[in-house]
């Protein structure tokens, strides 16, 4: 669950960060608090590829991550996560309940409101559904980010219970679907997916992911990711805590010159922004920005009318 993993990584910082004195000359704001995408030197290389995915410079339906989520039967989540901190402990919270209701539900609904305890500025959606519940229980999960306020989220909640779905204590405000996960069970015949978009919405999501292309675009990213860390490495003479930031920051020119370029700010900063950014753009870019859509298609962003187009030249303004 990467989720709780970047809860980890983002709160404990920013509780630090609010005992600690400031220090001038931080370039981006949203490194005052937030940790790193990227940690190469500590990352497993589909974990790096999963952040690269969520956090590309594109539209939604690219940005689904699939993947998938254990319990033990102790009810223990195979994850690491912090359960030490105010966001941690709702989203440890919310965890159990995803145990608790996958025992007899199919499938789960898990919202994480922008904003609110989170510190984030995106909203996910976690959809999952039950593969086992042999020795503890097994989800196939897909990772959507939600581009909506926490009210917003709080209305498709509201949705689902309406649909059928359950939680196990009342939710009143945003901030309770931290802690409550919704499990709903469907008529048979009935596909999760169309599920979804008849009332959730967000089309293009489930057809991304009815078609299997969210999977394919991981296993991209992930094929590019290896290739490139290897490149970093080499040029590097290897990785380490010492000059991980600096290989992060190598890491996100080289994908972003590849299709693959990552934003910070809603659940990490960037670490070509700790270096300052423009060097590493000047150096390894060639000052297009590109990216590779779920379809496998290389777009290009078109500056002067702000479409994104496939080709060599933007055929909304030439
Ligand atoms: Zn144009």
């Amino acid at each position: 669950m990467q989720i709780l993993r970047w809860a980890a990584r983002v709160i404990v910082p920013i509780l630090i960060n609010l005992r600690a004195p400031r220090s001038g000359g931080v370039p981006n704001r949203c490194l005052e608090y937030m940790s790193r995408l990227i940690e190469l030197d500590r990352q497993r290389g589909d974990e790096v590829a999963k952040s690269v995915v969520e956090n590309l410079d594109g539209e939604l339906q690219d940005r689904v991550v699939p993947y998938g989520l254990k319990f033990l039967e102790n009810r223990e989540p195979v994850f690491p996560y912090e359960k030490e901190s105010v966001l941690g402990e709702a989203e440890y919270e919310g965890m159990m309940s995803i145990f608790r209701l996958g025992q007899n539900h199919d499938y789960i609904f898990w919202f994480s409101p922008p904003r609110g305890r989170s510190g984030y500025t995106e909203g996910r959606l976690v959809v999952g559904r039950v593969i086992s519940r042999e020795n503890g229980l097994e989800l196939e999960c897909r990772g959507i980010p939600v581009l909506e306020e926490a009210d917003r989220m709080l209305e498709m909640a509201r949705d689902l219970y309406i649909e059928g779905g359950v939680s196990e204590s009342f939710v009143n405000r945003a901030e309770d679907l931290r802690e409550e996960a919704i499990g709903v069970n469907l008529d048979e015949g009935v596909d999760l997916w169309d599920f979804c978009e008849e009332v959730l919405g967000m089309r293009e999501v489930w057809q991304v992911v009815r078609e299997g292309k969210d999977v394919e675009m991981t296993e991209r990213v992930t094929r590019v990711t290896e290739e490139v860390k290897m490149g970093v490495e080499r040029s590097l003479g290897g990785i380490s805590s010492s000059n991980s930031v600096r290989a992060g920051a190598m890491f996100e020119s080289m994908m972003a010159d590849r299709g693959y370029r990552i934003v910070g700010g809603n659940h990490g900063g960037l670490n070509s922004a700790i270096l300052g950014g423009g060097i590493f753009n000047s150096v390894f870019n060639e000052g297009k920005r590109t990216r590779i859509s779920a379809e496998g298609k290389k777009l290009t962003y078109c500056e002067s009318c702000k479409h994104w187009y496939s080709g060599d030249k933007c055929p909304y303004c030439s």
